[in-house]
């Protein structure tokens, strides 16, 4: 779904713009505030359109974590607006300042293959100006935020609420997105999992995930992905009580049941990462254990 140039308004002075990935809008006294700014340069110039329909300046871009989708579009909303403050979460600033971090990390740390230079893993690089606070409120362009942590599908990830409407960021997937990735990206299962049992204590007004609809109640939607990770991780401890197995072996298994069939190398990785991030889930939960038998390391169900 491309990035749609008018902006969907939940209230006067707060909307997104709808697409594969959510751009959240805010107006502030003087301006706009981004949050986040979508997949590339073609992304930014539908919300640089946008915003110039409105007639407002872009003030700020408020990253909620560092994946390329949502860090793309900086590098050219940042040429036209060279004068906006860009802020985004400890950590995940060093990315969006390195892009090339993400294919290396994807990479197990080494030099990223050709194929994992593509726009989904590295965007452009983009200046950062400001840390955000890991929890708690800000002020920009007269607007008061609340910076709410949501860690586990990228290390520092964070929401943002503004007046009673949050934007979730990648803290849960529209019911869609996870049908549709089957092994949803994450670095660590366990945080994933808190961050959700977090999202559903709150009653805001409404909520803007970064992949899926702007929903007035999200109950369902979070209920939803937290079944989601538990049955994923009760797969894959059943098969680390059937077997120890490799990460390679795992991989191959749990992606055969899930009925996902993996044909380039982005997909691969990404996977891996997820399965690596379930599996410190798990390790952290003491429910699986590994050791090294013939210099391989095996995974299995702790006894
Ligand atoms: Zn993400």
């Amino acid at each position: 779904m491309p990035t749609n140039a008018a902006p969907v308004m939940i209230k006067p002075h707060i909307g997104y713009f709808p697409g594969s990935v959510n751009i959240g809008l805010l107006l502030g006294d003087t301006g706009a505030i981004l949050i986040d700014s979508g997949l590339d340069t073609q992304t930014a110039k539908k919300i640089r359109k946008g915003l110039d329909e409105l007639a407002q300046p872009l003030r700020a871009i408020i990253q909620t974590h560092s994946h390329a989708d949502h860090f793309g579009g900086n590098a050219h909303l940042l040429t036209v607006f060279p004068e906006a403050v860009v802020y985004a979460p400890p950590l995940e600033e060093a990315v969006i300042r390195y892009p090339i971090l993400e294919p290396v990390y994807l990479n197990m740390g080494a030099v990223p293959f050709e194929e994992l230079t593509n726009k989904f893993l590295l965007a452009e690089a983009s200046r950062v100006d400001r840390l955000l606070p890991a929890s708690g409120e800000i002020e920009i362009d007269g607007l008061k935020l609340d910076v709410l942590p949501l860690p586990g599908h990228s290390w520092q990830q964070v929401g943002i609420v503004c007046d009673n409407i949050c934007f979730a960021a990648d803290g849960y997937f529209g019911a869609d997105t996870l049908e549709k990735h089957k092994l949803p990206f994450l670095v660590d299962a366990h945080e994933t999992l808190l961050s959700l049992d977090k999202l559903l204590k709150t009653h805001y007004e409404g909520y803007v995930p970064g992949h899926g609809p702007f929903e007035r109640s999200i109950e369902q939607t979070v209920m939803k992905n937290i079944r989601w990770h538990r049955r994923i991780l009760e797969k894959i401890e059943e098969m680390l009580a059937e077997e120890e197995c490799t990460l390679e072996h795992l991989l191959a298994r749990l992606c055969g049941e899930l009925q996902i069939s993996i044909g380039n190398m982005t997909s691969y990785v990404l996977y891996r990462t997820a399965l690596m991030g379930y599996l410190a889930g798990l390790l952290r939960e003491e429910r699986i254990c590994y050791r090294f038998d013939a210099n391989r390391l095996l995974w299995r169900k702790r006894t």
